[in-house]
């Protein structure tokens, strides 16, 4: 692993950044306070060909890795868009059909997200499971060819726009008992299901919903992978989610603190600048060391997982570690900017939904420290 990215890279974040940039911080706070998809700039990112830059070339994508896509993610955070889809449609989805689709199934599917003419959300949380993915209650029951789906998901984010939803479900295992999870790709607007839009009080571009299948039809080309063995595959895709979710966070709180920097450079109080207050500066300096430090390990659990390494520490260390540096710079942003911290014009407060929000999901902080207690450390399983 080098330190110094490629040429190919450079030119990635360079290109990314000046789209993110051309858009910026006010279009995405519009797109916030509307609950409208930012779409004009998916549009124009896909258009590049960078929402599909981890999809393979034989089916119309960059041909490139995660470390790509969480560049991208990354770059677009830090001119103030950060877009939680690609955490599902590009890193979840896009990967987990690459890895286990039948050749049908990636004609179809793959050249349509990597345009990102299709998006496609993910559906696993559900209300009585939440963490716990062995009490998953949707059911995938066989129906001749077919299959049925019944169940409810919650906190499916974007499922309002999506063409299709890769949702998980049980097909096997005692009923309360450990589910053996199978994966589904259903229509956005299949019949029988129906989607309940779940208000939200911190505002964010992509609206959440509560999904309700009740024997929703699927074809047995549905089935993506092998029946019963869900769980391990969905994890091919958990990881770069998880590896997304942290290159957001990088971006979020190089945006805070870029914008932290420019305002204590120009604001003057005492008659000096108050960045020559070493109060307001050092703050600035450690949330610089945490994000980058929190990078580093981002870079390494995409470089990892690129290699067909075992990511799944560094994809939880990083999604830790980026979720509260960023958090914490964002934080410090709203102090050094005053009263200003808090209005539309600076737009800073409103990061923190996302970044708030990225400590929770796609995975709680509490179950990345029960992986790492258990497996990093040994210790007992406490739950
Ligand atoms: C904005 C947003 C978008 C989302 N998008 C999606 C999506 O597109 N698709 C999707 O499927 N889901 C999505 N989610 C759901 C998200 O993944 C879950 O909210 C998250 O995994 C936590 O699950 P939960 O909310 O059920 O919390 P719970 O599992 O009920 O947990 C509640 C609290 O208890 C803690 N806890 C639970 N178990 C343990 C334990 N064993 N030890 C210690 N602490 C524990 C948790 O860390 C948390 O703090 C989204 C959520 C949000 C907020």
């Amino acid at each position: 692993m080098s330190y110094v990215e490629t040429e190919e890279q450079q030119m990635l974040r360079k290109q990314v950044s000046e789209i993110g940039r051309k858009y910026g911080q006010k279009y995405y706070a519009d797109k916030c306070r509307a609950g409208e998809p930012p779409k004009e700039l998916w549009d124009e990112v896909a258009r590049h060909g960078f929402i599909g830059v981890n999809t393979p070339e034989e089916y119309g994508g960059g041909g490139l890795g995660i470390y790509e896509l969480q560049i991208v993610g990354e770059e677009l955070a830090a001119a103030g868009c950060p877009l939680l889809l690609l955490l599902v449609s590009p890193a979840i989805c896009a990967t987990v059909i690459a890895r286990f689709g039948t050749d049908t199934q990636k004609e179809h599917w793959l050249p349509k997200l990597a345009s990102g003419e299709m998006t496609m959300a993910f559906a696993i949380t559900e209300p009585d499971a939440g963490s716990n993915s062995h009490r998953i209650a949707t059911e995938g029951s066989r129906d001749g060819n077919d299959w049925l789906i019944s169940g409810t998901k919650y906190y499916i984010s974007g499922a309002d726009d999506a063409d299709a939803i890769l949702v998980v479900a049980r097909t096997g295992g005692a009923k309360g008992g450990r589910a053996r999870l199978s994966l589904f790709i259903v229509d956005g607007k299949a019949p029988g299901l129906d989607k309940a839009l779940i208000p939200m009080q911190l505002p964010g571009p992509d609206r959440q919903f509560t999904l309700f299948f009740d024997k929703v039809r699927v074809g047995g080309d549905r089935l993506l992978g092998n029946e019963g063995q869900g769980l391990s595959q969905i994890f091919v895709g958990l990881n770069p989610e998880r590896i997304l979710g942290a290159a957001l966070a990088n971006g979020s709180a190089r945006y805070a603190i870029e914008a932290a920097a420019r305002y204590a450079k120009e604001r003057a109080v005492w008659g000096k600048p108050i960045a020559t207050h070493q109060g307001i500066a050092h703050p600035m300096a450690q949330a610089k060391i945490e994000v980058e430090l929190a990078r580093l390990m981002t870079m390494k659990a995409a470089w990892l997982f690129d290699q067909g390494q075992d990511a799944g520490e560094a994809a939880n260390m990083a999604k830790y570690a980026a979720a509260e540096a960023c958090l914490a710079a964002i934080d410090n942003a709203i102090q050094v900017h005053g009263g200003n911290g808090m209005s539309e014009e600076y737009g800073i407060a409103l990061l923190w939904g996302m970044a708030r929000t990225l400590r929770i999901a796609p995975v709680s902080r509490e179950m990345i420290l029960n992986f790492v207690a258990q497996h990093s450390l040994g210790l007992p399983k406490s739950y």
